[in-house]
């Protein structure tokens, strides 16, 4: 193992592999190091008797050519490697009430006009509401990659007020305003909590356009990493750190759980921010800065169930995003009620070849927070105990009940089912109790809630998304944000804007 580098970035997620591209195209020598075997972070994937199943990235927006996400990927050399369908124009998202359902389209005119279908006297709020986060969208400092202003941040009203809030001010219509905020899934919203931008964000994203990736989503960190690699770059896999070493004034090198040491100017971690400061024993962190770092709130974690249906099923593909609620109550399930579980469900098919018109494999995500498989805690993959399987299994069939009255059929075409807890995604991202997307934004505490890509730390910087925002398009704007402290934004900006 080389041992001297300019750069060391810890972790090969979506956040750690856009750094690694950028900065070894840059000219700078890059190594990452990876605790799994496998690289991506939640881009991984794992097969099952011959079917790939994707853990967290299901579907993408914005990628229509001169769209915000083309862009990115033209720059990132990704748009040869990465093959994508588009989803349901009419209804790339659609949300059920317990059977009553509804559907998000594609554009911006043609998502008011399917709405207005089920709601003919709201079509001034729906074309209210497109109007405020395109407006919210193209005012936001990260999608014109700009630096945060601060003062200007926290003053902004998208910051100031919570999505339930934003929505109320749109319609006064309860059931429209839940068909608004259905797919809160996708950042795992809370009342009164998270900043309208975040849902503007999202939103805009991808009713401009919404694609699945077909044959996973593992292409995306394989194409950078082998990007990355043709620069000169270099990523080790199953290297665990242990430690960030400092001397007075700087980290000197990163230590292995393997005993390792790579030494560097500068470091990067992708790692959970409050995992990161674990890992760093010296006085140049100040006790409030890691006290503040971990007091903030995570966004909630899941359960899923991945299906694999049966070779010769005539099920047919389900080209949109089905989001369920037992009613139309979308914010009912921040209370989390074990005994009502599951109160909500995101299910998906997987695309493995954009030609099949059946059905291959499929998932099912629901909301399960960490507390519900805290006595597995100190427990180890594949090595849990039979109660946790019983539990697992227990959960896996009531949401495949559930499915079954929205899809009658749908359980004779499985040929098995496979399933993650909160404890799945802890041990495999090393995200604090399996969070789907890191820690929560807090309206209440816009600042607090803000981590900044530099730390106390003169060369360690931050990315992925606690940085910023989750999501393909949260997490590449936050590395450009991190890697604009090495490179300058400007320079960055200038080199999107040449390849586009
Ligand atoms: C269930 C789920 C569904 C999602 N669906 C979508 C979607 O459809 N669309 C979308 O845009 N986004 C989606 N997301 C969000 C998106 O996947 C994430 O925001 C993004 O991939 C996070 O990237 P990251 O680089 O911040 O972190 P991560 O992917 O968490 O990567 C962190 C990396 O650091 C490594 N690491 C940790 N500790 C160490 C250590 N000590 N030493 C070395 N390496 C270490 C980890 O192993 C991991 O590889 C989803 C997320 C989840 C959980």
């Amino acid at each position: 193992m080389n041992s001297n580098f300019d750069i060391v970035i810890a972790g090969s997620g979506l956040g750690g592999l856009v750094c690694g591209y950028i900065l070894s195209k840059n000219g700078f020598k890059v190594a990452i190091v990876e605790k799994n075997r496998q690289i991506g972070g939640c881009l991984q994937t794992f097969s099952r008797r011959g079917t790939k199943f994707d853990t967290g990235m299901h579907y993408i927006g914005s990628m229509e050519e001169g769209q915000v996400l083309y862009k990115f990927f033209k720059y990132l050399h990704l748009l040869q490697d990465v093959r994508l369908k588009r989803l349901d124009n009419d209804g790339y998202d659609i949300i059920s009430f317990n059977g009553e359902r509804y559907k998000y389209a594609s554009g911006f005119e043609h998502f008011i006009d399917t709405l207005s279908q089920n709601f003919p006297q709201n079509r001034a709020d729906i074309t209210k509401y497109i109007n405020k986060i395109r407006e919210i969208a193209n005012a936001s400092p990260l999608y014109k990659l700009q630096r945060v202003n601060t003062n200007s941040y926290i003053e902004a009203d998208y910051i100031k007020t919570s999505v339930d809030e934003f929505i109320e001010s749109c319609t006064r219509n309860p059931l429209l305003q839940n068909v608004l905020t259905a797919n809160q899934p996708l950042y795992a919203g809370i009342r009164g909590k998270t900043p309208t931008y975040i849902h503007a964000l999202i939103n805009n994203f991808y009713i401009q356009s919404a694609f699945r990736i077909v044959g996973g989503s593992d292409s995306i960190a394989s194409s950078l990493a082998s990007s990355m690699q043709s620069f000169g770059g270099q990523i080790y896999t199953q290297a665990e750190v242990e430690e960030f070493v400092c001397n007075e004034e700087r980290i000197t090198n990163i230590r292995l759980t393997n005993g390792n040491e790579l030494h560097a100017k500068t470091f990067i971690s992708n790692i959970h921010p409050q995992v990161t400061m674990e890992k760093i024993h010296s006085k140049l962190i100040r006790k409030v800065y890691k006290e503040r770092i971990n007091s903030l709130e995570n966004t909630i974690s899941n359960f899923t169930v991945f299906i694999k249906f049966k070779e010769d099923t005539t099920l047919k593909y389900l080209n949109s995003n089905f989001y369920y609620y037992e009613k139309p109550d979308v914010w009912a399930c921040n209370n989390y009620d074990e005994k009502r579980f599951p109160q909500s469900y995101l299910y998906m098919h997987q695309c493995e070849n954009e030609h099949n018109p059946f059905a291959t494999s499929a998932q099912i995500i629901a909301y399960m927070p960490f507390s519900q498989v805290n006595k597995w805690a100190n427990t180890i993959l594949n090595h849990r105990g039979l109660d946790y399987e019983a539990f697992k299994q227990e959960k896996a069939s009531l949401l495949l009940d559930l499915l079954e009255n929205e899809f009658p059929g749908t359980k004779a075409a499985i040929d098995s089912v496979y399933t993650s807890s909160p404890l799945t995604y802890r041990d495999y991202t090393a995200t604090k109790e399996g969070s789907m997307y890191g820690i929560l934004r807090d309206k209440n505490f816009p600042m607090q809630s803000l981590v900044s890509q530099r730390t106390k730390i003169p060369n360690l910087l931050l990315t992925g998304q606690n940085i910023n925002s989750h999501g393909i398009l949260g997490v590449i704007i936050g590395s450009i944000i991190t890697c604009s402290e090495l490179l300058g934004m400007e320079k960055i900006m200038n080199d999107i804007a040449l390849c586009n």
